[in-house]
């Protein structure tokens, strides 16, 4: 593809930032670079209120097809709002779930009821969705769920636990992989449900508490809950899982680089303020390597933007992102030396971890979360590289 940005381009990007530079005031200001990982817990009244903002300023579905999102976006406009997004540190996205995973599901397998339901509401900003596939015994081994649903009058009732559910405190809806046909086994016999969470009784959301005394993510219980329907048709949960996976693991890689760019960009004004670099050529040298496998990220995700169908493109870029990030997370560390230890001491008065700590300990989940790294190799190996099945 040739990518590169137009006149109209150059319009968009100046509404885009014009609008932002309009409307990070006050306490929308104040949220700016709150939210990220490890940190979703912060200011999350100020961003809710911000996901309306972006709703109704037409920001939220720019990538869905043109019948459904706010406005017509070409694929180079939606880089340049990711672009600005990023370059003005509005607070992290509150709404993602919905938007760039639930979404484009429903537009791809969803009827036109469901379509008309949730789109609207998720476009506007006013519906949040969590994701509810990982359980306690199957999390790679996704296949293995053991949450059924039973069939009731056009509805479902769902029992079961799902765990390390993200954001189930703050979603309206949950879309839960389970198994309605009983007795079957593996990928067979699944249905991908949309669950309404406010159900006293029969849905209970635990926080799960980390080390750092945030509560990222979730157990959630279900007890007979209510679903409203499948998507894709009984019996087809998984095809319809899988097909929101590989959106999960590849599709946003272009837009999540643009704030992995601006996060090197920290890191390497750091490096070169802090005077490491002077004994340190080992770093200077790791730091260049870095940079340059963005450049290469970024040239590659640029050129294959847009082309679908590569059975092997969403784990090729989650493996290559995921890594990058991790080790992005180690150089924020590292270009500080030991002021970057957490806990009371001489450089610090608390346990509240920074921006660069953050990165350090929360990009050690990128090579889980979405499928693991040896999920993506194996992936690799088997569909594309055509390799023997592994050993279980
Ligand atoms: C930050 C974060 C947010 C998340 N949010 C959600 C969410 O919103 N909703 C949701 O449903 N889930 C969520 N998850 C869960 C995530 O999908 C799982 O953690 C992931 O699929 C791995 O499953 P597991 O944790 O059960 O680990 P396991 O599957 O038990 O794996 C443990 C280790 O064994 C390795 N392993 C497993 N099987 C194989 C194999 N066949 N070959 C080689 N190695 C193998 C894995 O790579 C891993 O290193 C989240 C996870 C994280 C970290």
């Amino acid at each position: 593809m040739d990518f590169a940005f137009g006149p109209d381009d150059t319009a968009f990007r100046h509404e885009a930032r014009t609008w932002l530079e309009a409307r990070l005031t006050g306490a929308f200001a104040d949220a700016a670079g709150h939210g990220a990982p490890g940190g979703e817990h912060e200011r999350a009244r100020t961003r809710l209120a911000w996901e309306r903002e972006l709703g109704a300023g037409g920001w939220i579905g720019l990538g869905w097809d043109a019948d459904h999102g706010n406005r017509r976006a070409t694929l180079t406009q939606q880089v340049v709002w990711a672009e600005e997004y990023a370059r003005s540190r509005a607070p992290a996205r509150l709404g993602h779930i919905g938007e760039n995973l639930l979404a484009p599901t429903l537009i791809a397998h969803g009827d036109k009821d469901q379509q008309a339901r949730h789109l609207p509401g998720i476009a506007r900003g006013e519906e949040f969705w969590c994701q509810g596939y990982s359980e306690p015994g199957a999390g790679s081994d996704l296949a293995s769920v053991r949450t059924t649903a039973v069939a009731d009058g056009g509805r479902y009732r769902v029992t079961g636990q799902k765990i390390w559910t993200s954001l189930a405190r703050e979603a309206h809806w949950c879309f839960v992989l389970a198994r309605t046909e009983p007795g079957s086994t593996r990928h067979r016999g699944l249905s991908f449900l949309l669950v309404p969470m406010d159900q006293p009784g029969r849905i209970d959301v635990r926080p799960i508490r980390q080390m750092s005394g945030t509560s990222e993510f979730n157990e959630v219980f279900l007890d007979g809950a209510e679903a409203v329907g499948t998507v894709g048709g009984e019996g087809n949960g998984w095809r319809v899982a899988m097909g929101l996976l590989a959106l999960e693991r590849g599709v946003s890689t272009l837009v999540q680089q643009i704030g992995f760019e601006e996060e090197l960009g920290r890191v390497l004004r750091l490096a070169a303020a802090g005077g490491v670099l002077d004994h340190d050529p080992v770093l200077r040298d790791r730091l260049v390597r870095q940079w340059a496998e963005l450049r290469t990220m970024r040239w590659n995700a640029l050129r294959t933007l847009g082309r679908t169908g590569d059975p092997g493109a969403p784990s090729v870029a989650k493996l290559l992102w995921g890594g990058w990030h991790r080790r992005l997370g180690e150089l924020a560390v590292q270009v500080r030396g030991a002021a970057a230890a957490a806990g009371p001491g001489a450089w610090s008065p608390s346990y509240e971890l920074d921006a660069l700590q953050r990165l350090f300990l929360f990009t050690r989940a990128d090579t889980i979360y979405g499928g693991s790294d040896e999920i993506q190799r194996n992936i690799i190996a088997e569909r594309v590289l055509g390799l023997p099945r592994e050993l279980r």
